[in-house]
């Protein structure tokens, strides 16, 4: 790569660009994990991270990947051989089911066509006819990153209601948090999986999981210890971790919950929202198609593109990378390829949406794709 002027543009739906305000919070001394210093940090950081879940229950934070936190919601709620019923709504679904299968659960997958979100519909079909209450939890991806599908999860909720269900409600906030609505108390989530890197505009490195009391109260047989709740959550009380916490990533987890805070959450979804309509109307003006297939289930996060038959996604992001030094977000598994994906969550506003639209819309002249024109001024239309 040639060295250029100006910012990388990352506009990948995750890891997003991380504010100057986090990346200074977390250049500072990294204190003793078992000092009074440490203690006030934490309890600084954990009732700030609360509300962004929408939960007055703990949040265990994990020095992991969103993958870790996948793997703890399950060890901490499951026993081997229970069944798990996942939602297929894209790449990641399928890893988290892919993950269960692993541990020894028995996953049964509702299909999909990754172009929608989960089917409240089946989901409490399903669960009416498991008149044994077989099914021990059910586990939705809320923002599919691989699509830019968002689920309904409180029509799931509502579902697993209607049928009378006691399965556990898990669902993967990983590319949400922060940046698409989202109420872990008021919409029945038992747990509640997350990241950093994605709306939290933090670097990769911290996973989350917001636990409501049912959850809490379940016996899980399967064999944990790294990730076990019960350890972290008692010494959180205290102001501690069993283990070295990630402490200069706390130090930003502190500083991004303060900017939420501040923009105050509703704003924060509002802002993802025009963002993403705006994204839209970019797309529809070029001529092309927004691959969520629901007006209802449209991401804030990010938007997946489908490029006409005989067009290669990769060859274009490749030309955007080179000339305009922006990342783009690759198809993932069956969709490699034949989409990409434009992430607008976090550290984001209207002229980085300008600016990442433009790089997009060159590009794709570029790379040869037929396209109208207007795009870009469709969008600013739109924020204008
Ligand atoms: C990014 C992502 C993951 C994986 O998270 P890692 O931090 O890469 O382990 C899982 N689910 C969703 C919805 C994601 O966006």
């Amino acid at each position: 790569m040639s060295s250029t002027g100006g910012r990388h543009f990352l506009q990948i739906p995750g890891p997003t660009n991380v504010p100057d305000r986090v990346l200074r919070a977390m250049l500072a001394p990294t204190i003793d994990h078992r000092g009074p210093d440490f203690a006030e940090l934490t309890r600084a950081v954990l009732p700030a991270l609360a509300p962004v879940f929408g939960t007055s229950g703990p949040v265990v934070i994990y020095p992991s990947s969103g993958t870790g936190a996948w793997e703890a919601a399950l060890v901490n709620t499951l026993s081997p051989g229970d069944r798990v019923l996942i939602g297929e709504t894209g790449q990641f679904s399928t890893l988290w089911a892919e993950l269960a299968a692993r541990l020894g659960l028995e996953v049964e997958v509702i299909p999909g066509d990754w172009r929608h979100g989960v089917d409240p519909a089946a989901v409490e079909e399903r669960l009416a006819a498991d008149t044994a209450h077989t099914i021990a939890a059910v586990c939705v991806v809320h923002n599919e990153t691989s699509t830019g599908v968002t689920s309904r999860v409180p029509e799931v909720r509502a579902a697993i209601d209607a049928a009378g269900h006691p399965a556990l409600l898990l669902v993967d906030t990983i590319s949400s948090l922060g940046s698409i609505d989202y109420r872990h108390d008021e919409w029945g989530v038992d747990v509640t999986v997350a990241g950093s890197q994605k709306g939290l505009m933090l670097p990769p490195g911290l996973g989350f999981n917001a636990v409501s009391e049912k959850a809490l109260a379940r016996s899980a047989g399967l064999p944990r210890s790294y990730w076990d709740w019960a350890p972290i959550i008692e010494a959180n009380s205290r102001g501690f971790f069993p283990y070295t916490p990630a402490t200069n990533m706390l130090y930003g987890l502190k500083e991004a919950c303060a900017m939420l805070a501040e923009e105050g959450l509703p704003a924060v979804f509002e802002r993802h929202q025009r963002h993403a309509a705006a994204t839209r109307a970019a797309v529809r003006a070029w001529g092309l198609e927004v691959w969520c297939a629901d007006e209802r289930e449209h991401s804030g996060a990010l938007t997946a593109v489908l490029l006409p038959e005989g067009h290669d996604a990769d060859a274009m992001r490749r030309i955007i990378l080179e000339r305009f030094d922006m990342s783009l977000g690759a198809g993932l598994g069956r969709l490699a390829g034949t989409v990409f994906r434009i992430g607008h969550l976090g550290h984001f506003n209207d002229l980085t949406l300008a600016g990442t639209l433009a790089g997009v819309q060159m590009g794709l002249q570029l790379a040869g794709v037929p396209i109208k024109p207007g795009g870009v001024e469709a969008a600013l239309e739109l924020l204008r």
